[in-house]
């Protein structure tokens, strides 16, 4: 098939490289300029990584991340340990492959080199879509730099949380702020004095109506910060720097951990968005056209889960596309498997929120116990094989 992917992120370029690997015709539609990621980490797990296997960045991925041995949820404050979820060998051995943390840019290079590697013009850059228009046989997809209209038997909107793709299949509904906002700046590991340092672990320190996640990347040279405050509206943009004097002031007296990287972060290198919801929907598609990614089920980040949905997507549209149906039974497929999966992701990042910000201290440990994040996760998360699971 000749296939339209709207948007390189991170779900867009995964998309194109399976769908390439399986043989069709693949353009990629990306408005920027120069393809690129924010300077910041993002977790991969198994259920993730299997589809990243496959697409043979296994290695390239090991090279570049960090494999932390656990996620460790610590109180704000103390560091008291609340819960434990091991990863490292533990999660590989469970779940058929390891659990990765790793610099955005060097897995969006990856995936790039990925694309080009099978189709080097396969990637369409300065290309801002503005609308499609969809047709019995065909899609027609504008531009809005007046460059010739474009055509594809199929569409997949990887656009991002403000998709243009998702307001043709769904209407003009709008990202919801979630109340939430998140600072994000990474520090070299030779700042912080050696007796501070966690162990290789992803920490998320728990604190009342805001939460702090910290960890390793790059060999673990170079270390990860995201603190997550609620907070009222402001401006969703992953380039938008705020004051540090405001960073240090949302984690007054926190963790000497957490202190010593807020006191060694750059000045200048304080980012802060805000943390938007997409109303989960049960309809993905049109005759010929699909969502991917945060483009239909965007969520809170409080399971280190947005981008591997994205992933998942790709490998069951991938195989949904094989399926002996027409195109619309395909993509309907394609929608009922992932809906129900993603939507719980999207709740439970959400739910997740409301745990980690528990002001009590006892309240806060009564809760980790009854929520056992490490079974739930170890059932229902990590498990999930995209290759396998069953569509028909
Ligand atoms: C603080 C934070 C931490 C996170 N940590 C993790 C984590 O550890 N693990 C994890 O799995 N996920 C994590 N996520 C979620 C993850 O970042 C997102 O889910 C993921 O990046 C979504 O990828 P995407 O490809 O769907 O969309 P995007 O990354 O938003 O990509 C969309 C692309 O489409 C392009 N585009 C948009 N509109 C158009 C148009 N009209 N025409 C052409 N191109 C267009 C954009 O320029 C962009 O390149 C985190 C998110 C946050 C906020």
């Amino acid at each position: 098939m000749d296939i339209a992917i709207v948007g390189a992120g991170l779900g867009g370029l995964a998309a194109a490289a399976v769908l390439l690997q399986r043989g069709h015709r693949v353009r990629v539609y990306e408005q920027a300029a120069q393809l690129g990621e924010v300077g910041a980490g993002i977790q991969m797990s198994a259920n993730a990584m299997k589809v990243l296997d496959a697409i043979g960045l296994r290695e390239p991925i090991a090279r570049a991340g960090v494999r932390p041995k656990a996620f460790e949820f610590r109180r704000f404050d103390s560091g008291e340990l609340l819960h434990r979820l091991p990863l490292g060998e533990a999660h590989e051995q469970r779940h058929g492959a390891p659990y990765f943390q790793i610099h955005r840019v060097d897995l969006h290079d990856a995936l790039a080199g990925a694309v080009r590697a099978l189709a080097a013009d396969a990637i369409v850059l300065g290309a801002r879509v503005c609308a499609l228009e969809e047709r019995s046989d065909a899609v027609t997809l504008r531009f809005d730099d007046g460059r010739a209209a474009a055509q594809a038997e199929l569409v997949i909107g990887a656009d991002g949380i403000k998709s243009v793709v998702r307001r043709t299949i769904l209407g003009d509904d709008r990202p919801v702020f979630t109340g939430q906002v998140a600072w994000r700046c990474t520090v070299p590991t030779e700042r912080i004095a050696p007796e501070l340092r966690t162990d290789i672990v992803s920490t998320i320190w728990c604190g009342p109506r805001n939460h702090a996640v910290t960890y390793y990347l790059r060999s673990g040279d170079l270390l990860n910060f995201v603190g997550c405050v609620e907070r009222g509206w402001e401006e969703e943009s992953w380039t938008a720097r705020r004051p540090w004097k405001e960073l240090d002031a949302d984690y007054r007296g926190w963790h000497p951990m957490v202190r010593a990287v807020i006191d060694a972060v750059d000045r200048d290198a304080c980012f802060r968005w805000a943390l938007n919801n997409r109303t989960v929907s049960a309809r993905w598609s049109t005759a010929r056209a699909t969502l991917l990614g945060d483009a239909v089920h965007a969520t809170l980040p409080y399971m280190a889960q947005g981008a591997a949905m994205a992933i998942e997507d790709a490998a069951v549209l991938a195989r949904a596309l094989e399926l002996p149906l027409p195109l619309a039974g395909q993509l309907a497929q394609y929608a009922a498997h992932r809906a129900p999966r993603t939507a719980r992701v999207v709740r439970e990042s959400t739910e997740m929120g409301e745990l980690y910000h528990i002001q009590d201290a006892q309240a806060m440990r009564e809760a980790f116990v009854a929520r056992d994040i490490a079974r739930s996760r170890n059932e229902w998360l990590y498990p999930y094989d995209p290759w396998q699971v069953g569509i028909h």
